[in-house]
């Protein structure tokens, strides 16, 4: 089984996470200190954090749509894809089975950039 790591994008095995790296969705070499995170590292933490919430906000939203005009491509290429997802489906619960069905291309979006991991994606379809 492979993850993909949302920070440099490339799947990789179980053994690349620990534990507390895997809920972040970063490999172990992502996972730097936040003294060493740059600019761009903690507004891409602060899109992962905004996704993995119960409920995306109203605030949330707009600070979305800001960082979608950031000066980091990948930056923008996240603060997109979340902006769309909270327009969609605002609750976390069963929004992966949701964009799925009606949203497939979203999803597969979502999943490229290492937001939902195969086996989440596996357990919730059928
Ligand atoms: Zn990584």
């Amino acid at each position: 089984m492979e993850y993909i790591c949302r920070i440099c994008n490339q799947p990789r095995p179980e053994s690349a996470f620990t534990e507390k790296s895997h809920s972040l969705h970063t490999c172990k070499k992502c996972n730097v200190l936040p003294n060493q995170r740059t600019e761009e590292r903690d507004q891409l933490d602060e899109i992962f954090k905004i996704f993995m919430q119960t409920r995306i906000s109203h605030k949330d939203t707009v600070r979305l749509k800001t960082l979608c005009t950031s000066k980091y491509p990948k930056v923008v290429i996240h603060a997109t894809l979340v902006f769309e997802v909270s327009e969609l489906r605002p609750y976390k619960k069963g929004r992966f089975a949701f964009l799925e069905q009606k949203y497939p291309e979203l999803a597969k979006r979502i999943e490229d950039a290492g937001f939902f991991y195969p086996q989440y994606i596996k357990a919730n379809s059928n």
